[in-house]
């Protein structure tokens, strides 16, 4: 990690946050809950409901909502996510969180990793709100909302759809990698595996 892109991010006033994965420990399995809901096709979950035919999308998205809620309901927040988000409320930032899940699922995860007071309900955004990332749509909507320029802001997230939704945005982009799987260092400004690291400098 470099410790110059890590002082010059916290200089920054604007953070967007990807949710699962990123604010509350990973648990959501991609792959098998593609083929829990009979998409196949290596694409995006939301990209695959899309393309079925129009009798079956609110069949499958229905089961999305529900194995997402149980998974909410079962939220951890990521060690050092707490005290990441208290340090930039101290320093009088703004914050948003962007989710490719439902608006009730992020209200529940939000709730039971105790981060719903760092996040307005105008600073929430979900699939409800579409487009979806990696659309950069809800990043322009915040910046917008807090009169802010792109450079001022950083887009946070675990996996490829907040890195593209970041660059698009123009913000920088911060790729939590609390799996230590790499791949997406391309699309990152700084790669970080724990918000300890951070916090490290966010101490000085
Ligand atoms: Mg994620």
């Amino acid at each position: 990690m470099s410790p110059q892109i890590a002082v010059d991010l916290l200089r920054r006033k604007h953070w967007i946050f990807d949710l699962d994965g990123t604010l509350t420990l990973p648990v959501h399995d991609f792959p098998a809950l593609r083929l829990k809901l009979g998409l196949t096709e290596a694409q995006g979950t939301l990209e695959g409901i899309q393309k079925l035919p129009p009798a079956q999308r609110d069949d499958v998205m229905a089961k999305l909502n529900q194995i997402g809620w149980d998974y909410a309901t079962q939220s951890k927040a990521q060690p050092g996510a707490v005290e990441f988000l208290q340090f930039l409320a101290a320093q009088g930032c703004q914050m948003g969180v962007v989710t490719r899940n439902n608006h009730v699922n992020l209200v529940e995860s939000l709730r039971r990793i105790d981060m719903e007071k760092f996040f307005a309900d105008e600073c929430r955004y979900s699939r409800d709100q579409p487009p979806a990332k990696p659309s950069p749509e809800p990043l322009r909507k915040l910046l917008t909302l807090w009169q802010a320029d792109a450079s001022d802001g950083v887009m946070v997230g675990d996996a490829i759809y907040d890195l593209q939704a970041g660059k698009a945005a123009g913000t920088a982009t911060l790729y939590f990698d609390s799996y230590n799987h790499g791949g997406l260092e391309d699309l990152a400004d700084l790669r970080i595996t724990q918000w300890q690291q951070l916090l490290a400098f966010a101490n000085i």
